[in-house]
């Protein structure tokens, strides 16, 4: 039977809404989805009181919610960079309209926090650091079991960590930041630059340079494509360079990587770890942290939302 739910959490992404009314353990038990018009704020939170109704119909329960883009220590949304929305006091609007306590964290952080509660970062007691490698990187850490949010609300902005200055312009405006490197874009990207030369050695089914994105590129991998293989090995490289410089910094016991580009599964962490143990500081003298797939999926963002509405 299942339990009786004691927090809705809900995910706030760039094109969709997921919600989901969550036990006190974590457990989801139903969910609800909406999409999210990006450039309609009251559409989006006429969406969120709808997706309340529809899964607590009774009220009162505390929501967790996970908003994309950057998120103040007051919950406000000060930019996202894929909804419309600018200085948003996404945490204080909600309570006043829903009438029960609101929680707002950045969309990354809460899906870290579920992760690092009941997903793969479960056995884990004190620390993790946590990639989400999607369009672009985001990322969430924990340290001595909390989730880190710096002074204003806003740490753990891994993508933007500068691993190759001068490097690939990232859409923050910097050169060379990790997410210039490691994303679903730079796959497609990378894919590109490699079509463009012209004495590639072996033939590949990468072909119409205009359609190359993160997924087309690791479907063709999958299916043992050497050039797209080859691809993947180049991002998991970058990638293995932004995690060997957290682990320098914050020596973490575990290293989560998330997000849809991990279709690529081994074909980007393989890579990534041999990589990553090459830069490591002290590589002879120690080992690298497990760098382990995320676990929950989609739920994690909800999941981990739910969790710190209750912890509230
Ligand atoms: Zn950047």
């Amino acid at each position: 039977m299942a339990g009786e739910p004691a927090a809705i959490g809900i995910d706030i992404g760039g094109t969709k809404l997921a919600a989901g009314a969550v036990g006190p353990d974590g457990a989801v038990l139903s969910r609800a989805r909406r999409d999210t018009p990006a450039d309609d704020v009251d559409g989006i939170l006429a969406a969120v009181g709808d997706v309340v109704a529809e899964l607590a119909p009774d009220g009162g329960l505390p929501i967790g919610v996970g908003a994309a883009g950057l998120v103040d220590a007051d919950g406000a949304v000060r930019y996202a960079p894929n909804l419309e929305w600018e200085d948003l006091p996404l945490r204080d609007v909600l309570a006043e309209r829903l009438g029960v306590p609101v929680t707002v964290d950045n969309d990354a952080n809460v899906a870290a926090w579920g992760e690092f509660r009941l997903g793969a970062g479960r056995e884990a007691s004190s620390s993790m650091v946590m990639l989400t490698i999607g369009t672009g990187v985001g990322g969430g850490l924990v340290l001595d079991g909390r989730l880190v949010r710096g002074a204003s609300g806003m740490a753990g902005e891994m993508g933007h960590m500068v691993v190759d200055a001068g490097g690939p312009r990232c859409p923050c405006g910097n050169l060379g930041c990790l997410e210039a490197l490691a994303s679903g874009t730079a796959i497609g990207r990378t894919a590109r630059d490699v079509l463009r030369r012209e004495d590639l050695p072996v033939p590949t089914a990468l072909r119409d340079l205009d359609e190359l994105t993160g997924k087309s590129v690791t479907a063709v991998a999958r299916e043992g494509d050497e050039v797209a293989v080859g691809v993947l090995a180049s991002v998991g490289w970058w990638l293995g360079v932004g995690i060997a410089s957290l682990v320098n910094v914050l020596d973490p016991q575990l290293v989560v990587v998330g997000g849809g580009a991990m279709q690529a599964g081994e074909l980007l962490l393989g890579p990534a770890r041999e990589s990553a143990a090459s830069h490591l500081l002290g590589r002879s003298k120690r080992s690298l942290p497990p760098i382990a797939p995320a676990a929950l999926g989609d739920d994690a963002g909800v999941v981990g939302a739910a969790l710190l509405a209750l912890e509230v």
